[in-house]
């Protein structure tokens, strides 16, 4: 598998990585908090959104390139490489001047023009699944990507549209394929558990099922917990405390290291 680095954060090289932070960017008060937070529970680094494609036009769209500036600090104060959004092939210069990690949104998977623009951008990039994409479709994406000569691309599976969707939680986690990624690709693969199930308390199960399941990382949605705090603007109810990223993590830990037995399957042995 390629190893792709983000900031001095390897993905793909063996160990998963965990992507950790706000749905957006809402006040810099909020986004250093949980890049504190995050960095304290284990994190690798810190997500937040600036530009966000919201379903509703009438939603908070994201506070822009204000964003990009409060996400970039917290990162710097805390050391955690950042990744973010971009949405828009105007826009792609100035994100890539902030982010360390481009984000490719799964409403955004076949805008084939702002992969074309992502793949010149020289910075890695983070390609979500569109929720209702093949994985040849998916894999035609970062090759959009990959012809502009920028192989750093790690996949996210976030969720996919079916007949279930929607009843219980918000998409329909398709942990299956993980191990189909490994075997067609050299790309590593993280999970979003956050967007695939909507459902906080969803959230850890989907995690370690995803890591037990042998993806290389996950990109999860925090809130800070506190009773007092203001309810996140975007994607409230998939928000985990600190406490619950910090279990998730441990679990990921203790896997490494051999203290939680390895039952499962290698990965790519599952698909044929
Ligand atoms: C996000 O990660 O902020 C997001 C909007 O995710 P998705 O594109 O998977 O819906
Ligand atoms: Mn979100």
């Amino acid at each position: 598998m390629r190893t792709i680095v983000v900031g001095n954060v390897p993905f793909g090289a063996g160990s998963p990585v965990v992507i950790a932070g706000p749905c957006a960017v809402e006040n810099a008060e909020q986004t250093l908090e949980l890049a504190r937070l995050a960095k304290a529970s284990g994190a690798d680094a810190l997500r937040g959104g600036a530009f966000k494609p919201r379903t509703s036009p009438h939603d908070f769209q994201g506070l822009g390139l204000e964003g990009l500036k409060i996400l970039r600090a917290a990162g710097d104060e805390t050391g955690l490489p950042v990744v973010t959004e971009v949405i828009d092939v105007r826009l792609v210069e100035t994100v890539a001047r902030y982010a360390d990690m481009l984000q490719v949104g799964s409403r955004s998977m076949q805008n084939y023009p702002l992969l074309v623009e992502v793949g010149r951008a020289g910075k890695p990039v983070l390609l979500k699944r569109g929720m209702s994409a093949s994985l040849c479709e998916w894999l035609g994406s970062a090759e959009y990507i990959a012809k502009e000569g920028n192989l750093e691309i790690v996949l996210c599976e976030r969720g996919i549209r079916t007949g279930a969707s929607g009843e219980f939680s918000r998409f329909t986690l398709d942990l299956n394929v993980i191990p189909a990624v490994h075997a067609e690709t050299f790309l590593p693969v993280i999970v979003d558990p956050s967007h695939s199930t909507g459902v906080a308390s969803m959230v850890e199960h989907a995690s370690c099922s995803a890591i037990e399941y042998g993806c290389d990382g996950l990109i999860i949605e925090i809130s800070s917990g506190r009773a007092d705090a203001p309810r996140p603007m975007c994607d409230a109810d998939q928000a985990i405390d600190p406490a619950v990223l910090g279990r998730i993590i441990r679990f990921i830990r203790d896997r490494q290291e051999g203290t939680r037995p390895r039952e499962w399957f290698s990965a790519s042995a599952a698909y044929s």
